[in-house]
């Protein structure tokens, strides 16, 4: 058990009666800080739904009956851990609100825990679906077409083949349904589950079910009917959930507005491990790879910004982020919009976090974005121009803030510019990096103040630099501060 889950413990069974008056109910006062009993209820069936969390009334009954010391958290504890491993957070078991906000994202119904996958699987090729009850604003042709583009994701890649049936009983049975629909599976109303469905296998298996208390879309904005089918016709076909923020059987919904889906390289492997590669694929491959996760151990990794957070160092790359945290070894992968939502976008240039003033900014092209407490600030994004930098500064490449004496220095090209945060405008002109910053390649991806050192990171490398005696002390690759050396890295030939 690690410090902070332990503390919360800790905390908890302090607070707790040493004479048992009431210890079937926990009182406001004995949560968390900051987490009302509704977010305490609301986290406790999230984590018995998706991760098979034995509630506290269970085990209060259990506790009763066999007469056993009754310490709740200890389950929930373990349980919080698990999803935030899955979720790419920092594992320390607590319910702060950053894990709250990760569970009240929209997602799928399906477990994240269950071991279900390649044992289940059709023995036959072509699999026959039928689309039962359409209860939706839409014309029914367009829905039609929507599933069918769903389907072809799957199909065009592997040996699997779908044959559409009007009236007869089909394979996956598809209904758009609210609340209670049968299956003793009830939909939640808008927002929280969008769709569930069945693992391959007669009667309900393979079926799928989309709650019509959504405001599903037909195109890319708000949730987008295509890829919620795409991942639940993943289910459908055998798959189960994947903790890789990059794959379409991640359960949780987080694609931004106008994205392209694509099946993730890891995506096409697991149906093809399923169901076998399909001839046109090799073409296929050539003409639109299957996006990659970035891999934080690939030896070409370069990242587009890293900052400090308060204790972290954070990494960023495309739609991705590390979160390396000082009491975890373990650094996972997940989604920059998994902290920001859509407040802040993927690709970014630069980002660096002000701590005295708790605010961290973002940088992406000719505009910036302000953050504190994981709020946008009202009038952000800006242009860049209001920093100080003049008309002919189209982006930064990154900033590098130092928390002591309150400036950051930006690097824009073969320049950089000195920025007085106590007073909010840039110190005078540019100056050469070559001049500055003697030894160090630019343009420049990232730099970050750390351990005393600054680290600037270009490409795959990184240079850790001396600036009382003004000089590159040492190169090394970029991803050098994340834990690579712990892990094996997975096959990765198609
Ligand atoms: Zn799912
Ligand atoms: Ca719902």
């Amino acid at each position: 058990m690690n410090l902070v889950c332990m503390l919360v413990l800790t905390l908890m069974k302090l607070h707790q009666s040493p004479v048992v008056a009431s210890p079937l109910r926990i009182q406001p006062s004995q949560l968390p800080i900051g987490l009302s009993e509704a977010d305490q209820k609301f986290a406790e069936e999230y984590l018995q739904h998706f991760y098979g969390y034995q509630p506290k009334s269970d085990r209060q009954k259990r506790a009763a009956d066999y007469n056993e010391d009754l310490d709740w958290t200890t389950g929930l504890c373990d349980k919080v851990k698990e999803m935030q491993r899955f979720f790419g957070l920092p594992p320390d078991g607590e319910l702060n609100k950053e894990t709250l906000a990760v569970m009240k994202k929209p997602r799928c119904g399906l477990s994240d825990v269950e071991p279900y996958g390649s044992t289940f699987r059709w023995t036959k090729q072509t699999v026959s679906y039928r689309i039962a009850r359409i209860n939706l604003p839409f014309p029914a042709t367009k829905i039609h077409k929507v599933i069918k583009g769903a389907l072809n994701l799957w199909s065009s890649v592997s040996l699997i083949k779908f044959h559409k049936r009007k009236r007869r009983e089909a394979d996956i049975v598809i209904a758009f349904v609210s609340s209670e629909h049968g299956d003793r599976a009830p939909f939640d109303g808008k927002g929280g589950i969008l769709a569930h469905a069945y693992l391959p296998g007669s009667g309900i298996g393979g079926d799928v079910h989309f709650d019509t208390a959504e405001e599903w879309n037909l195109n890319f904005t708000g949730i987008s009917l295509l890829v919620v089918a795409a991942h639940e016709f993943g289910h459908a076909l055998g798959l189960s959930h994947s903790s890789d923020p990059g794959s379409i059987m991640y359960p949780a919904y987080n694609f931004a507005p106008n994205f392209e889906l694509q099946l993730s390289f890891d995506d096409v492997k697991n149906i093809q491990r399923l169901y076998g590669i399909n001839s046109n694929f090799p073409s296929l491959l050539l003409k639109k790879p299957p996006p990659r996760t970035p891999d934080k151990c690939d030896p070409d990794l370069s990242f587009d910004a890293v900052t400090e957070l308060q204790q972290e160092v954070v990494f960023f790359k495309d739609r991705f982020m590390w979160r390396k945290h000082p009491n975890f070894v373990k650094t996972s992968i997940t989604l920059i919009s998994s902290l920001w939502s859509d407040s802040v976008p993927s690709y970014l240039d630069a980002v660096y976090e002000n701590g005295e003033k708790n605010l961290i900014l973002f940088f992406k092209g000719d505009q910036y974005w302000k953050l504190q407490q994981l709020i946008l600030q009202e009038g952000f994004p800006r242009n860049i121009s209001d920093l100080g930098f003049p008309n002919r500064i189209k982006s930064v490449d990154a900033a590098l803030h130092f928390r002591n004496n309150r400036y950051t220095v930006f690097f824009t090209g073969h320049e950089c510019w000195r920025y007085n945060e106590q007073q909010g405008v840039m110190d005078g002109s540019s100056m050469l990096i070559e001049q500055q910053w003697p030894g160090i390649p630019f343009p420049v991806d990232a730099a970050i103040f750390y351990e005393g050192f600054v680290n600037f990171f270009q490409g795959n490398k990184q240079y850790k630099y001396d600036f009382v005696q003004n000089r590159v002390v040492s190169v090394s690759s970029a991803n050098g501060l994340l834990d690579c050396k712990m892990e094996k890295s997975n096959d990765d030939t198609l």
